[in-house]
């Protein structure tokens, strides 16, 4: 009976190990972290591997502010946020050449 008792245990923390894993690697791509915590404890190697799968989130709030900052301008006619690439505003249609 003891021994049921120990692969629990070794199974309850395999399980607890790899779900904190599989939670790190998904949080630091930007994925939920609870979400992946539960799957790694469930699915130990699958969850595993779908973290490590991910695809990294290009979200991080600095870097999509200096983008979008960097991607318009303000269309000197109506005020209103164009591409820097625009020729033509999309909201007045003047050209802006
Ligand atoms: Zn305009």
């Amino acid at each position: 009976m003891s021994y049921t008792i120990i692969l629990l245990t070794i199974l309850l923390i395999g399980g607890i190990l790899s779900a904190t894993f599989a939670g790190i690697i998904a949080e630091k791509k930007g994925q939920n972290y609870t979400a992946f915590f539960w799957i790694g404890f469930f699915f130990p190697i699958l969850g595993l591997v779908i973290a490590a799968a991910l695809p990294q989130k290009i979200t991080t709030s600095s870097e999509n502010q200096s983008v979008s900052i960097n991607d318009t301008k303000k269309c000197p006619f109506c005020a209103e946020t164009i591409k820097q690439e625009a020729v033509l505003c999309r909201w007045c249609g003047k050209s802006l050449s």
